[in-house]
């Protein structure tokens, strides 16, 4: 990479769709917080849309491949197991490679359940999980005026970017 780069832009975007029955005490699981809905998501880890689209975020400012290539659903270690472990990892690459967070902002895109609500939980959840105040953590909330997958309520989608500065010691 070149040495004298200062700076790099990632972005990344994910959707999971729901299950199709309704299940009592439901949950989806965004940005490592659980939050009560008629259906849940469908994947092979928790379904935190919002992390994974950080974690594409974040490998793709440094053009590191995606999140499918680091943690392979085919790997059983990442099996139901919750996404904020891989973002720490992803993290770890990204400060081993001499990079720091600048900011992150997301777009969660859903017609329900509504995000505005645990929007501050979400954040203080990332500040936790990636070592950061929440003024570098933007997490925002749209529907789709019912248009769309995410209108039909099939699933939910998130966009992420971020930006990193090279840290001090690098
Ligand atoms: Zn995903």
């Amino acid at each position: 990479m070149n040495d004298t780069m200062q700076f790099r832009i990632g972005h990344g975007y994910d959707v999971h769709r729901f299950a199709e029955n309704a299940e009592q005490g439901a949950h989806v699981t965004i940005g490592g917080v659980e939050i009560a809905h008629s259906h849940r998501l469908l994947a092979h880890s928790d379904g935190d849309v919002l992390v994974h689209a950080l974690c594409d975020a974040l490998l793709g400012a440094l053009a590191l491949g995606d999140i499918g290539q680091h943690f392979p659903d085919s790997d059983p270690r990442y099996r139901n197991c919750s996404s904020l472990l891989l973002l720490q990892n992803v993290l770890t690459l990204v400060r081993t490679e001499g990079w720091n967070v600048s900011n992150v902002d997301t777009t969660l895109v859903a017609q329900a359940p509504r995000f505005a609500p645990h929007v501050p939980a979400i954040r203080a959840s990332l500040a936790t999980a990636m070592n950061l105040v929440l003024a570098q953590l933007s997490v925002k909330a749209t529907t789709t005026e019912g248009l769309g997958f995410t209108g039909r309520q099939e699933g939910i989608a998130c966009y992420a970017v971020v930006l990193l500065q090279r840290s001090a010691t690098a």
